[in-house]
């Protein structure tokens, strides 16, 4: 436990020099790990699957930043709406206005990414180019959820080329983005770059990390 607590106190330092947050991804690890964490100055964690981040949520502090990062079904959405801050896995225009009708019945504005498909070899999770340019014109019917910019996943490689042309491109798009009439001063957010390639992902732009097994000891 050591060991780790002393890559947080490390990784952190290193982000916050360089201005980029952290999300500590604490999928599969108990709450008490979190806990740990939170107490050292952490508000961020990034989870993947609704039932495991709605426990968490009850039992842990209330002011933890609760970011979701796995595959979201429109089914579930009801149940992480009454207290997500973000959503970083939105991979079609329907999960948006789904989001956004929740975020309405709670109350609540929900902070948003949309899911790009950058790596090659994944079964086709995100949106491509085209279609994001396409929904950027309709952000505006959606009152009660803010998108803020793009997450990607790399391939899993050690081809450090691939996952760097992969993160380059990512910031292409982002930049694209950027100068659309559609987006304000929201969009703000380049989520790329997870424990083995956060540090290239940061060269290339990203401005949050998602870290997991280097914070918390590998999963099983
Ligand atoms: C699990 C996961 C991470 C963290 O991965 P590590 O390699 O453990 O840092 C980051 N992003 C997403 C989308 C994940 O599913």
């Amino acid at each position: 436990m050591s060991d780790l607590t002393d890559s947080f106190t490390t990784i952190s330092q290193e982000l916050k020099e360089k201005n980029v947050s952290l999300v500590a991804v604490s999928k599969t690890k108990p709450a008490d790990m979190i806990e740990a964490m939170y107490k050292k100055g952490q508000f961020d964690f990034g989870e993947n699957y609704v039932q495991e981040l709605v426990g968490k949520q009850q039992e842990l502090p209330e002011d933890i930043r609760w970011h979701f990062i796995g595959h979201l079904q429109r089914n579930k959405v009801k149940y992480i709406a009454p207290f997500i801050h973000m959503i970083q896995s939105v991979d079609s225009e329907k999960l948006l206005r789904e989001v956004n009708k929740q975020a309405l019945k709670f109350e609540r504005r929900i902070d948003c990414l949309l899911q790009v498909h950058i790596a090659e070899e994944d079964t086709k999770t995100g949106l491509d180019e085209n279609e994001i340019t396409t929904l950027l014109p309709k952000l505006s019917q959606f009152s009660n959820v803010q998108v803020k910019g793009i997450m990607g996943i790399s391939t899993l490689t050690d081809d450090q080329q691939k996952v760097k042309d992969e993160f380059k491109r990512l910031k292409t798009i982002f930049d694209h983005c950027n100068q659309s009439e559609f987006v304000q001063n929201s969009w703000n957010t380049l989520s790329m770059g997870m424990s083995a390639d956060y540090k290239m992902a940061i060269e290339k732009g990203s401005t949050m990390v998602r870290i997991g097994s280097l914070l918390f000891g590998a999963r099983q």
